[in-house]
């Protein structure tokens, strides 16, 4: 049997699913929601669904209250972080001295942690998907604890499983984007789509239903009944949609640009020819 990875010891290390680590957390360790300040936070889809639902609030009501919006380095793609709190201590603003007091809705990056996951950076060089790696953070004192892990085991103890289910078709549409030659440019237009999709489901919801949308597009009855009430079938459907405006352009795009095809007519991704 292999020795457990010891973080303090290695450096940045690629882990699998069944790579093992000593963690444990609980009120009981010196440096009790430390992780919870001073910490970026990108906001996944479904972690957006599950916060404002948390919270009471619209789509709309949280992100303007609870988000800071940045770019994907590397894919250019507008997503959201956590907005921390201006205090001495950069807080989250759902930490208390006696935890995180929206816990069970906690997002996807919170419940990796002390694990990333590759897929959820957006800075150069962290394009490839499919692993993990400690965040390694000097004051976590979870590492000296004695219980021991497999990235796996990790995972369902902290009912990751649905969020990464749930945000498949995201992370798909964000690496497939990374694999495009970085000339190859989103429209602002279709940056302002791409984020109404993942974050905005009010927005979204009325653009499908309240636009000529339909006019537009074909939609099957059981998936309009269902998009209609149900926040995490309107997101995949969104994401689904997406692909096929972007991408398909997007392949046209880049068959042009190796001079293999034509240029398309109109909208989203255009070359950039700075
Ligand atoms: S810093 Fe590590 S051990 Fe401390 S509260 Fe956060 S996850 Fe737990
Ligand atoms: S959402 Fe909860 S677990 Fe995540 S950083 Fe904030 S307080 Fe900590």
């Amino acid at each position: 049997m292999d020795k457990p990875d010891n973080p303090a010891e290695i450096a940045p290390v690629r882990l699998g699913f069944d790579s093992r680590f000593k963690f444990e957390c609980h009120p009981g360790v010196s440096c009790f929601t430390k992780c919870c300040r001073g910490i970026q936070i990108i906001l996944t889809p479904y972690d957006v669904i599950r916060l404002k639902n948390r919270l009471g609030l619209s789509s709309e009501e949280f992100l303007a209250i609870y988000t800071d919006p940045h770019l994907m380095e590397k894919t250019d793609l507008p997503v959201v972080t956590l907005k921390l709190l201006d205090d001495d201590r950069a807080s989250c603003p759902f930490v208390r001295d006696d935890g995180c007091i929206l816990y069970e809705d906690r997002p996807t990056t919170c419940r990796y942690y002390p694990l990333g996951v590759a897929t959820l950076q957006h800075k150069e060089g962290a394009d490839d998907d499919g692993f993990f790696f400690f965040v390694h953070e000097p004051h976590c004192k979870g590492f000296e604890e004695a219980k021991e892990w497999t990235v796996r085991e990790w995972r369902e103890n902290q009912g990751v499983d649905i969020h990464d289910d749930v945000n498949s078709e995201w992370t798909d549409l964000v690496v497939r984007k990374r694999s495009f030659p970085s000339s190859i440019k989103l429209t602002e237009k279709a940056k302002q789509m791409f984020f109404m999709v993942s974050y905005n489901t009010d927005q979204f919801r009325r653009f499908v239903f309240e636009s000529p949308f339909l006019e537009r597009n074909e939609v099957d009855a059981e998936t309009l009944e269902k998009i209609k009430t149900d926040e995490v079938a309107l997101l995949n459907f969104g994401i689904r949609w997406l692909k096929e405006v972007l991408f398909r352009q997007s392949d046209a795009v880049r068959d042009a640009a190796a001079g293999t095809a034509a240029p398309p007519p109109d909208e989203p991704p255009k070359e950039d020819t700075d």
